[in-house]
């Protein structure tokens, strides 16, 4: 037989299909080792056929197969076709998407573990062999155990004499490592609102593939989409469940094992290799059969797919930013199509692009209007800023907010305090001649950071001595300006010395327990206030939480962005939302200095068709997208000359695809990437604003073909981020 294989190389030169004679056992899918210009290299067998182009004596045999079953699904071959050609990625790069990165370059195995177990055969003993006596006594007793633990209390030769007569055998069993075994199980199915009822309904019977489940923040989105997994699994198919962070995994687990019990599996970055292998398979071999995750779970290796479901579906996280730069949602649609499934979109707060989808009828709208139990949505009150600081309060937290946190506190409920920021301050200051620290191999401002006493990096890590002078005046007056989590914190204890607090932001958690465990503390109220960044503005249901206060609405929407309007709208609903689930009516502070402003009346009003309209109309009068599509075209390098010289080349490849079709650019430039510097590489980018995706292509060829060793050339579409 012949095998058809991809190397595992990221190289568009080596981005075709070697044939290896094989065993005719081998499978479609297996990974295998295969003899590769000299050396022996890590490949997937995407054919297995008994013809070949070429004579056997040419070809040369696979050396080794990895793995008892194929790790790839079927599947995968047509997914890895279609994003090599949608993200100009070479096959190889496009199948590793597939598979755990532990498990290739094998850095990862299966988990094996020998048990000793009891196999009721009659045996004697001589009086004198005592140990065997007690280790067979035991081993009656329980049936089986750790052999290793046998032989440590009994002694190896004891319990090998045993093995050797038949009274016990030794087992060499496949260990599951699984995470958060100690997660609590939740969630008893509940009978269903008409509204719930009706959306489920609607899901069946619709003839659109796609839906968008527009529902206000509680209003029971979560039992909709484990209605749907469940008709999924009884009717023998499988469903993958999306969500925007790892920190909201934990919480969909619990109530997923709740319902379906081993048959839920999670997929997560933080898990040690063990466990995340395990998980996989246990996908892979069809003992599990939903997996849940963040955007790269929907890679998860399912077969039969009958849902999928995209919560939050608006959040930025969705986007890839590491190539392939791909879209959830886009993956999504292709194995939605693929497999016949469901894909449905869930948000309170849905992206511009698929709300225009759903009103112009290319995927299915449903709304839920009201929270479960027509529970109020939390008032919001807005506290004017300015006037704060007119009245000489120079503080991070308003009259409107102490009021609301003392109250909260004295009758014993939960509040959120929500920023945007992390560190102790966002920049460092010379009041004298206006110098801001910035690090020196990224052009970016310094964060302060109490606890370490130092000054950090954001986007490259790097940590630097504290200011007691400016570098450049020498002036004294250095100021720590701004507020960042830590200043809340400190903030907050001398106002309320008594309240317990917990800061939650990437600084504070680290290993895949630690945004569990800050939660959970939160969870069973051991702390009275909970101060973080976007981490916490997602998903999470803490029904003794009356009270949210968003410190700085404005920070977002100053974003020379055009969807920074879209994102402070979403964020103030997200945030929100956290406030008043259960019990008690909650209650939102929205601090800002322009509290005029036209987003943050639609969000306080919580009008979002409102808030959609008037975005549309400005979208289409401008031609931003939906209506256009924002491209740009980064080259980053560390040799200023190689760059600037790729940066001319891609400008002008560009061009020339401009002048035979002029009509399809509104906008066309190349200039700096507002960040300079990045770890010592140079940005510069190539921005443009299409009409269409009609030249997509053709720029994506462009970056492929310019990009060398020393200078990186890439494309994104829409990008989240500008910097
Ligand atoms: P969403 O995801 O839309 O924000 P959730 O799914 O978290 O809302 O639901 C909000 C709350 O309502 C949760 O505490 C949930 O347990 C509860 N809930 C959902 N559906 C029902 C129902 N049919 N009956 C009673 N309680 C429900
Ligand atoms: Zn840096």
């Amino acid at each position: 037989m012949y095998a058809k294989v991809i190397v595992d190389i990221a190289h568009s030169q080596v981005d075709k299909i070697f044939e290896y004679t094989c065993p005719d056992t081998l499978k479609v899918g297996s990974r295998v080792k295969v003899p590769f210009g000299g050396r022996v290299i890590e490949g997937f067998v995407i054919d297995v056929s008994p013809n070949s182009l070429y004579p056997a004596e040419k070809l040369k045999p696979v050396a080794e197969v990895f793995d008892e079953a194929p790790a790839l699904v079927p599947e995968c071959f047509n997914l890895m076709e279609s994003i090599a050609r949608r993200y100009r990625v070479p096959k190889a790069v496009a199948l590793r998407l597939f598979l755990p990165s532990e498990m290739r370059l094998g850095k990862v195995r299966e988990a094996f573990k020998n048990f000793a177990v009891y196999t009721g055969g009659q045996i004697k003993l001589s009086a004198s062999a005592k140990k065997q006596k007690e280790a067979l006594e035991y081993l009656k007793e329980q049936g089986e155990c750790d052999y290793t633990e046998l032989c440590e209390n009994y002694g190896r030769g004891a319990v090998n004499s045993l093995r050797d007569k038949g009274a016990i055998k030794i087992e060499k069993r496949k260990l599951a490592r699984s995470p958060f075994t100690g997660l609590p199980q939740v969630g008893d199915e509940k009978i269903l609102t008409p509204a719930q009822a009706q959306a489920i309904e609607t899901i069946y019977s619709s003839d659109k593939h796609t839906h968008l489940l527009h529902g206000v923040t509680g209003s029971g989105k979560t039992e909709i989409y484990l209605n749907v997994i469940a008709r999924e699994i009884l009717a023998g198919r499988t469903a993958i469940f999306l969500v925007p962070e790892i920190s909201l995994t934990p919480q969909m687990l619990s109530q997923l094992r709740g319902r379906f019990g081993n048959a839920a599996a999670i997929l997560h970055s933080g898990l040690s290799a063990g466990e995340r292998f395990d998980e996989w398979w246990r996908l892979r071999s069809g003992e599990a059969k939903i997996a849940i995750g963040a955007r790269s779970a929907v890679f998860a290796p399912l077969e039969n797919i009958g849902a999928i479901i995209i919560d939050e579906e608006h959040d930025a996280s969705y986007v890839s930013e590491s190539a392939p730069r791909y879209s959830t949602i886009e993956i999504a649609q292709m194995r939605a199509e693929y497999n016949g499934a469901k894909l449905i979109l869930g948000s309170a707060t849905p992206s511009v692009e698929s709300y225009v989808d759903a009103t112009e009828g290319r995927i299915n709208l449903i709304t839920l209007k009201e929270r479960i139990n027509k529970k109020p949505l939390p008032e919001i009150i807005i506290a004017d800023m300015r006037k704060e600081v007119r009245r000489g309060n120079n503080t991070a937290f308003s009259k409107a907010l102490r009021d609301e946190l003392d109250e909260t506190l004295g009758s014993g409920n939960q509040a959120i305090i929500f920023l945007n920021r992390r560190g102790y301050s966002r920049t460092v200051l010379c009041r004298d001649c206006g110098y801001v620290a910035k690090c020196e191999n990224c052009d970016v401002t310094l964060t302060y950071h109490s606890e370490e006493n130092c000054l950090k990096c954001h986007y490259c890590g790097a940590k630097y001595h504290m200011l007691t002078a400016c570098p450049e005046c020498g002036g004294k007056h250095v100021l720590y300006n701004g507020t960042g989590t830590q200043r809340v914190v400190a903030d907050l204890k001398t106002l309320f010395p008594s309240a317990r607090i917990l800061r939650m932001d990437n600084d504070t958690v680290s290993g895949k327990d630690g945004h569990y465990n800050i939660l959970k503390q939160f969870a069973e109220k051991r702390a009275d206030i909970l101060v973080g960044t976007q981490m916490i503005a997602k998903g999470h249901d803490f029904p003794a939480v009356t009270l949210v206060g968003i410190l700085d609405a404005d920070m977002s929407l100053h974003f020379s962005d055009y969807r920074s309007g879209e994102r402070t709208f979403q964020l103030i609903t997200q945030v929100s939302g956290r406030s008043g689930r259960a019990g008690e009516a909650g209650k939102v502070v929205l601090q800002t200095c322009s509290p005029e402003n036209y987003i943050l009346r639609y969000a306080v009003a919580y009008d979002y068709e409102g808030f959609f309209r008037n975005e549309i109309s400005l979208r289409k009068a401008t031609g931003f997208p939906p209506y256009s599509l924002i491209c740009r075209v980064m080259v980053t390098g560390e040799n200023s000359e190689a760059t600037l010289e790729t940066l001319k080349n891609v400008y002008f490849a560009i061009e020339e695809i401009r002048s035979s079709n002029p009509e399809e650019f509104i906008f066309l430039n190349k200039m700096h990437s507002p960040i300079k510097k990045i770890q010592g590489k140079l940005r510069y980018q190539v921005l443009m604003r299409l009409k269409s995706k009609t030249a997509l292509g053709k720029i994506y060829d462009i970056a492929v073909k310019y990009t060398t060793s020393s200078v990186l050339v890439y494309v994104e579409e829409n990008p989240v981020n500008l910097s």
